[in-house]
């Protein structure tokens, strides 16, 4: 606890004060000035290794190859327009109960079928999908682990701003051999959060996505937090969702004053339904579900 105390108070912030002039940088997408350790080429290798696990852990795959195709053609769509199109993208619908969606560094991006299932429309995939691809694009994963880095004391012994190995930033992402299992969920500030709701609606409006779709997710996840028990991971990793609603309607009213436009933008409500909505009720129950695992 001393020993805490003393190191946020004198060596936090004099680390932070090199990691600044070491690791500091100007982000693609956002513009503003950024504190990130991770460089394209460890986003892309971290990303490469800790896939193939978060899938894993999410109960694999959705064994549908027509669903797959799907979500990846979306998700690539969106990645291209992007401003950081050059990443190796991939993405995955994941075969878990849980409400979620998330991303990893280099541009892996995953929604689960619990989430899917709660959605009506490709318009509100692509605002789910757009904001994972803008927490790349901004590069929110890379601070967040900066700063995981920095607090767990992960390499502080070292003490030079990026000089830590490929296990520390995997352990940081929970999947790392030096600390025992678990799922290390990085959070995302509201600033971030605000950030990428925004970046999504950049990306999707790009597409002909109607923006509107990103309110009705926000909404979708709100009541589906509201039922009692724990709340949909989501919102978990995902908080303030009414103060997200406010904003995007803001946004889209001030950028995007013609998104009533059908011929301007597109919900594709039948297509979401038809190719996701009805196939997934032709499949077994999701191969990962926290409510049906025994207690401990
Ligand atoms: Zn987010």
């Amino acid at each position: 606890m001393r020993y805490q105390t003393l190191l946020m108070r004198w060596a936090l912030p004099a680390l932070l004060l090199m990691a600044g002039l070491a690791g500091c940088s100007t982000n693609p997408a956002t513009g503003q000035r950024q504190l990130n350790w991770i460089s394209t080429a460890r986003e892309k290798s971290l990303g490469a290794e800790a896939a193939p696990k978060f899938v894993e852990q999410y109960g694999g795959d959705i064994p549908s190859a027509s669903i797959q195709k799907y979500v990846s053609d979306i998700g690539h769509r969106l990645a291209a327009v992007s401003e950081r199109s050059d990443l190796e993208w991939e993405f995955h619908a994941v075969d878990s109960a849980v409400i979620n969606a998330f991303a990893l560094p280099g541009g892996k991006v995953f929604v689960t079928r619990g989430l899917m299932e709660e959605l009506k429309s490709e318009a509100q995939l692509a605002g789910v999908l757009g904001h994972e691809v803008g927490h790349v694009t901004a590069q929110h994963i890379g601070q967040q682990m900066t700063r995981a880095i920095i607090i767990t004391g992960i390499g502080v012994g070292i003490g030079v701003a990026g000089q830590q190995s490929d296990d520390d930033w995997l352990t940081v992402l929970g999947v790392g051999t030096s600390v025992g299992g678990g799922l290390y969920m990085l959070s995302y500030g509201r600033n971030q959060e605000t950030q990428s709701d925004e970046l999504g609606v950049r990306y999707m409006t790009r597409l002909g996505y109607n923006p509107i779709g990103q309110v009705q997710v926000m909404k979708v996840l709100k009541r589906a937090s509201g039922g009692g028990g724990a709340g949909p991971e989501f919102l978990a990793t995902h908080p303030y969702p009414d103060t997200r609603i406010k904003h995007l309607n803001m946004i889209i009213k001030d950028q995007y004053p013609d998104y009533k436009d059908p011929q301007k933008y597109r919900i594709y409500r039948d297509r979401y339904k038809r190719t996701v909505l009805n196939e997934l009720k032709r499949l077994p129950s999701p191969a990962h579900d926290p409510a049906n695992q025994p207690a401990d």
